[in-house]
């Protein structure tokens, strides 16, 4: 053993990281979660679809196809680890979340992409999460990561149809051609998946720009908006 690795292990003897889900408990080994928080986090992965019942990584359901997943949205363990991503990205926390999110990505990508978060939030909270989050999952695939889309800032949907909020999100973005053009499939990265506007818009746009193949993941999926 590395005197590095030595004095890491020792470092995390002495200060054990905070649980992720709880912040309280110390962390045990691999796993980012307490002794009391594991069994939260081993249930919400397997947390069955109410349609096909099978867990969000391997929901079957026809609206699924598009994007890949690994949890559902409306549990309060997935709401916390979105938070815990938004407000307090540290990265060993992202990769444990990006391990499972890249197992289930598994077609043939020139690169990872990923939805910007508005300029307001960006400067907000320092960082923009979905990036982190595609950085991480990037590295475990063997692709760069590249940056294909421009967020023009905030357009008030409140009163808008849904087919109105499909079409304003198309002018909240746009593709840059040349970074589409030198990665042709590409695969698109968002946090949550809520009526899957902003995905569709996103993928219409890099298509337009000269994407041949744009494949969806999200580490969460809201359940509500769908019926089978
Ligand atoms: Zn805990
Ligand atoms: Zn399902």
């Amino acid at each position: 053993m590395s005197y590095k690795v030595k004095l890491y292990n020792l470092r995390r003897v002495l200060f054990p990281r905070p649980c992720l889900l709880c912040r309280r408990g110390a962390c045990i080994h691999s796993v980012p979660v307490c002794k009391d928080c594991i069994e939260d986090l081993r249930a919400v992965l397997k947390e069955p679809c109410r349609f096909c019942g099978l867990p969000a990584a391997e929901c079957i359901c026809t609206h699924n196809k598009d994007v890949r997943f690994l949890l559902w949205y409306e549990l309060p363990v997935t709401r916390k680890l979105i938070a815990m991503l938004k407000y307090n990205a540290k990265r060993e926390r992202v990769e444990f979340l990006a391990d499972r999110l890249a197992a289930l990505c598994t077609g043939h990508y020139d690169g990872v992409t990923y939805v910007p978060r508005r300029p307001k939030e960006k400067r907000l909270y320092g960082y923009d999460h979905a990036r982190l989050l595609a950085e991480a999952v990037a590295k475990r695939l063997n692709v760069p990561l590249i940056c294909t889309l421009e967020c023009h800032g905030h357009i008030q949907q409140k009163f808008l149809s849904a087919s109105q909020r499909e079409k304003s999100m198309l002018g909240r973005y746009n593709a840059i051609p040349e970074a589409v053009l030198a990665y042709p499939r590409l695969l698109l990265m968002d946090d949550v998946c809520t009526t899957g506007a902003t995905l569709r818009a996103c993928s219409s746009l890099l298509r337009e720009a000269g994407a041949k193949a744009v494949s969806c993941a999200v580490l969460a999926k809201v359940q509500t908006h769908y019926k089978p």
